[in-house]
């Protein structure tokens, strides 16, 4: 990996605009969308307005094409404020749109990803079925070929964006046997396709403003030119976009942490005990010290590797087997450092707050409802390590 990391001008001013957004706009409404567990329907409108929800994807497909980079950006600096407008963004881009973006066919990308980068259609990700969820490849939703369409059955669930979403991509199987070995296909459906509908809404500890519902197919006819990629990789299309997905998430836990920190800051100079602030206590300096080191190492890490897939570029059938490689294995190390990292310092930014920071309505008791979730989805932390480890028993450290 390359050891340079510096932002342009274009990728400053993002983080500018961003940044004003989320403190102007997300963070005014972040309490009433946590109480009233609502989807923030004002915000993203906006966000579609400004582009946001086209942020990495090339221009000539309607988005900004500020690349992974300008994406982490707009994450990390959204993270400072709410968690719910990041999943509802990275389930779109980094999970719905990087299938069509690296496997989408022409027609596709310009029918599908077009609309998604604009923000005039919301994506979402369906992998997970009650029968599988770490073990992706055993999923049991069927996919059988009759005449000029796949028809699809079975009953998907936990899809971010689920009930917003106007296209989802559903992982269903061609050949359960075959599981992850070439039995696996990826499907973009639109809503409104007949034998598709949306099931049950879960309630849930955190992320109040984003859907978590289940998918319902039914005798789902889908058109052959809606099978993105090949028949029988979509295992392989759902890894790349995890992939995407794990390097926005640690994007997203950096911002979480940073503003974890700047509450703890500002709550610790306030707070009087023992005749002086909090913070001149070793016990809360010493807390403020280690968010400090997380934050500084994981913003290294996350923007290495975002700039590692720009440079990969989204040709795929470009990339080499050790790029790929270091590339999940890098994903599966930020989103497991990310997450945890990020558990800790809200944990601790929450204890320096004493007793306020378990009331609800204080932004830090938000924060840690919502911050558990990154532990367990896009891959438990557990999964992450196998997949480490599995990395590290086949070719050992290297690192490009
Ligand atoms: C709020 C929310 C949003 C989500 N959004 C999406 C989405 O948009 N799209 C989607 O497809 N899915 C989504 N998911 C699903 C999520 O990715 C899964 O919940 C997750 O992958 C874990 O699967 P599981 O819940 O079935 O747990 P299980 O796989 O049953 O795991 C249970 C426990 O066993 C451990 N475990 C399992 N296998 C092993 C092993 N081999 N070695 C060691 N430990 C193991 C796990 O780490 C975990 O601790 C979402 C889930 C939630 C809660």
């Amino acid at each position: 990996m390359s050891i340079e990391l510096t932002f342009t001008d274009e990728q400053k001013a993002l983080r500018e605009t961003v940044a004003r957004f989320a403190k102007d706009e997300i963070a005014p409404v972040a309490h009433e969308m946590d109480e009233k567990e609502e989807f923030p329907t004002k915000t993203v409108a906006k966000m579609k307005e400004m582009g946001f929800f086209g942020v990495p994807i090339p221009e000539e497909y309607g988005g900004l094409g500020l690349g992974k980079v300008g994406y982490c950006i707009m994450l990390e600096e959204i993270g400072k404020v709410d968690a719910s407008h990041i999943a509802i963004l990275a389930a779109h881009t980094s999970l719905g749109t990087s299938p069509l973006l690296y496997y989408g066919t022409p027609e596709q990308k310009q029918k599908y990803l077009t609309p998604a980068a604009k923000g005039e259609r919301i994506m979402a990700f369906s992998l997970t079925e009650p029968v599988s969820g770490s073990d992706s490849g055993g999923l049991i939703t069927e996919a059988k070929e009759e005449g000029d369409y796949w028809v699809i059955n079975g009953d998907k669930i936990y899809v971010t964006n689920g009930v917003e979403a106007g296209q989802v991509v559903v992982m269903a199987a061609n050949d359960v046997k075959k599981g992850s070995h070439g039995g696996i296909t990826a499907f973009l459906v639109e809503k409104g396709t007949k034998g598709f509908r949306v099931g049950r809404e879960e309630k849930k500890m955190g992320l109040h403003g984003t859907s978590t519902a289940e998918l319902i197919f039914e005798n789902c006819a889908v058109p052959k030119a809606n099978v993105i990629g090949e028949v029988g990789q979509g295992f392989k299309v759902a890894m790349t976009a995890l992939d995407v997905g794990r390097v926005s998430l640690g994007a997203g836990s950096l911002g979480g942490m940073q503003g974890a920190l700047d509450l703890a800051l500002e709550y610790s100079k306030n707070r009087m005990q023992f005749d002086q602030p909090i913070v001149w206590y070793q016990a809360i300096q010493f807390k403020l010290a280690d968010i400090a080191m997380h934050i500084l190492a994981l913003r290294n890490m996350v923007y290495q590797a975002a700039a590692y897939q720009d440079r990969m570029g989204h040709d795929v059938s470009k990339w080499g087997r050790t790029e790929r490689k270091q590339k999940s294995r890098d994903s599966a190390i930020i989103k497991c450092l990310a997450s945890e990292w990020a558990s800790k310092a809200i944990t601790d930014s929450l204890q320096i707050h004493g007793g306020i920071g378990y009331i609800r309505g204080t932004p830090i008791e938000r924060a840690y409802r919502d911050a558990r979730i990154s532990e367990i989805f896009e891959g438990t932390n557990e999964i992450q390590r196998l997949i480490i480890a599995g990395d590290l028993i086949e070719r050992g450290w290297v690192n490009e």
